[in-house]
């Protein structure tokens, strides 16, 4: 409507009369004008365009106004310091000198509006994507319409055209648009980007007859360090594996960021199961090197599950899940490893989701239990202690084998709500025991990984020995081996601070991991319990009865004590106590026992050992 009075105004004077006249026939006044009339409506003509005119160079979007010809005869401030012309300049230039557009996408010269109004007597919004080429040649993205100018007759006069900056919309729409695809924190493409990007290699791979793979990672020990060193040096570690895992990489293939510390790699076309291993084994090499974080040396590994295009699945969500389910049974191996999908392996997936819900009740339904397994003091045949080893009572699954379930529930965090369940009725029963059968010796009690890197480990392991009146001694923590390496600076100070409370400290699973000398040396340790790998395989390869020598050689050295797991049979035993292994615990001595068979057990109090008792539960 202001712009309709502006034209009113810029009608020339000469034709004045003729104006007021109509003006006044709009305004129903078909009476002769006296001059008063005539000044009355004159200062309302004027009062209006200076109206139009504060109006228009108040607001934010630009207008520029043209005659029928397409010259332009009117700009606005807004319009003035877009263009970078100025009112007087571009007055009665050709519009597309002033207002010269292109699309942004296409590059291409775009069709003035002005014409197209001017044609078609229509209005018309501007094409997307239309960007603006001020008179300094920079570009900026706009919006918005072109419309007709009518006079009083309705006659066509002219074209307005309103537009306004959408840069900034325009940045913020195209970052919306690229996190939706990609990873906050990594920059990685997400999985939605991930499955397109597995969609369209899936068609070309078809059409061309080649395969693909899909590899599924998933960081080993990571939420044990998110946990003890904080998120920020979860996230910095995070950023350390992007990194690393994209120089691995050809541009051609796509890592993607999953979420928390699970990664899919998508090979390009044509890359085979070969390829894959190849490039499973670059990335462990790589992951495992030491990652600087925060001045602080970090060791991760990761596990890495492989799926196949066509075998194992014939769209991106088949082949994610099929790497997804080999990446579990990597972990199961030991992790640090690959493995490929296979299709027994779909059981074993449905089966961890099964085990998943089930666990997080079995707590409060009291379904597990433990089973203590005597440790013997090869010297003497004297039971030197138990160690604690937890079973779970499910109604429909029966009894689940720690190997089944413990895996599970640390990949979920419920190991920590067991773990301090596992720590308090290990350290009631042993006092129990202690005072029925006055026999004072420690029960073990196995730590996993990310109970020992809780920030109130000590804490609760003092509130339990404390509330079960357990004296601190008989205590045995067992931490495997590779829990302690994974980052040994804070292992170090946890042990201290574990040793400090008085318990005594063995490291599990010994010569399964990679510790070095120096760092053995360094921990506050008692015990080290040689890994039952190496004792089964005593009679038939060299290098485990060489292994084993050298660990109880070392472990008197340090003067720890040396505890050889899986003892079944007397070669093994006689092997053993030649080197003056101290202890051994094993089905040649004892079965895990129920507590009660365990109570009679001590009760009867059998020295030199019996092997009748080898017959205990199962
Ligand atoms: P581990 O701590 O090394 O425990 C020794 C495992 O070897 C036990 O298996 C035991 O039953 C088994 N074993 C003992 N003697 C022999 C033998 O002569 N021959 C053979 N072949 N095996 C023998 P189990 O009870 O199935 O536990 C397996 C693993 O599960 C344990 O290995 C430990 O790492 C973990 N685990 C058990 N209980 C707990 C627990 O309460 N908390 C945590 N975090 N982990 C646990
Ligand atoms: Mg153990
Ligand atoms: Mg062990």
């Amino acid at each position: 409507m202001w712009i309709i009075t502006l034209r009113i105004n810029t009608v020339k004077r000469k034709r004045g009369n003729t104006v007021l006249n109509k003006v006044s026939a709009l305004m129903d006044d078909t009476a002769k004008i006296d001059n008063d009339t005539f000044s009355r409506i004159e200062e309302k003509i004027y009062r209006d365009k200076a109206r139009a005119e504060i109006a228009l160079n108040s607001i934010s979007d630009a207008v520029i106004c043209t005659d029928m010809y397409g010259n332009i005869d009117y700009l606005n401030i807004a319009a003035e310091i877009m263009t970078g012309w100025s009112r007087k300049e571009a007055n009665g230039c050709p519009i597309g000198k002033v207002f010269k557009i292109i699309n942004g996408v296409t590059r291409k010269p775009s069709r003035n509006p002005v014409d197209l109004v001017l044609r078609s007597n229509e209005p018309r919004k501007l094409a997307a994507d239309t960007v603006l080429i001020t008179r300094d040649d920079r570009e900026v993205a706009i919006e918005d319409s072109a419309s007709p100018i009518h006079n009083w007759d309705g006659k066509l006069t002219g074209v307005v055209i309103v537009f306004h900056d959408v840069s900034d919309a325009k940045a913020l729409t195209l970052k919306m648009a690229y996190f939706a695809q990609h990873d906050f924190l990594t920059n990685l493409p997400n999985r939605v980007l991930l499955n397109d990007r597995i969609a369209h290699a899936i068609t070309s791979a078809k059409r061309s007859g080649k395969q693909l793979a899909v590899l599924f990672l998933d960081l080993d020990n990571f939420k044990h360090i998110n946990d003890s060193l904080g998120h920020e040096t979860g996230d910095k570690l995070l950023q350390s594996v992007t990194k690393r895992l994209s120089a691995c990489m050809r541009s051609s293939d796509t890592v993607s960021r999953q979420g928390g510390d699970e990664f899919i790699i998508l090979l390009e076309e044509g890359k085979n199961g070969e390829d894959a291993a190849t490039i499973a084994d670059k990335i462990q090499a790589t992951l495992t090197l030491p990652h600087t974080i925060n001045k602080r040396e970090l060791h991760i590994s990761t596990s890495i599950g492989i799926s196949v295009y066509p075998s194992d699945g014939q769209d991106a969500e088949t082949l994610i899940k099929s790497a997804d389910t080999a990446m579990y049974h990597a972990k199961k191996k030991g992790r640090n490893n690959y493995q490929f999908f296979e299709n027994d392996m779909n059981i074993r997936a449905v089966d961890r989701q099964l085990i998943e819900t089930n666990l997080r009740i079995a707590i409060d339904k009291q379904e597990f239990f433990l089973l203590y397994q005597p440790k013997v003091n090869l010297i003497t045949g004297k039971i030197a202690g138990a160690e604690a080893l937890l079973r779970w009572m499910h109604p429909k699954l029966g009894e689940v084998a720690p190997e089944k379930f413990v895996a599970i529930a640390e990949d979920s965090g419920l190991i920590v709500p067991i773990g301090r369940w596992v720590l308090r009725e290990a350290c009631a029963y042993a006092k129990q025991w202690m005072e029925v059968s006055l026999v004072a010796m420690p029960i073990a009690v196995n730590i996993s990984a990310q109970e020992f890197h809780q920030k109130n480990f000590v804490t609760r392991v003092r509130t339990i020995l404390k509330d079960t009146g357990l004296e601190a001694h008989y205590l045995e923590l067992e931490i495997t081996e590779s829990t302690l390496m994974r980052d040994a600076v804070a292992s170090t100070e946890i042990l201290r601070e574990l040793k400090n409370l008085g318990v005594q400290l063995a490291v599990d699973d010994f010569g399964t991991g990679y510790s070095s000398l120096s760092y053995l040396k360094q921990f506050p340790i008692d015990v080290l319990k040689i890994d039952q790998s190496f004792v089964h395989d005593i009679a038939i390869a060299t290098d485990s009865g060489i292994i084993v020598s050298a660990v109880i050689g070392m472990g008197n050295n340090l003067k720890l004590r040396v505890v050889a797991e899986g003892v079944e049979n007397q070669t093994q035993l006689t092997f053993l106590k030649a080197r003056h292994c101290e202890e051994g615990q094993g089905y040649f001595f004892s079965k895990p026992l129920t507590s009660a068979q365990f109570t009679a057990l001590l009760e009867a109090s059998i020295s030199p050992w019996n092997n009748d008792l080898a017959v205990g539960y199962r």
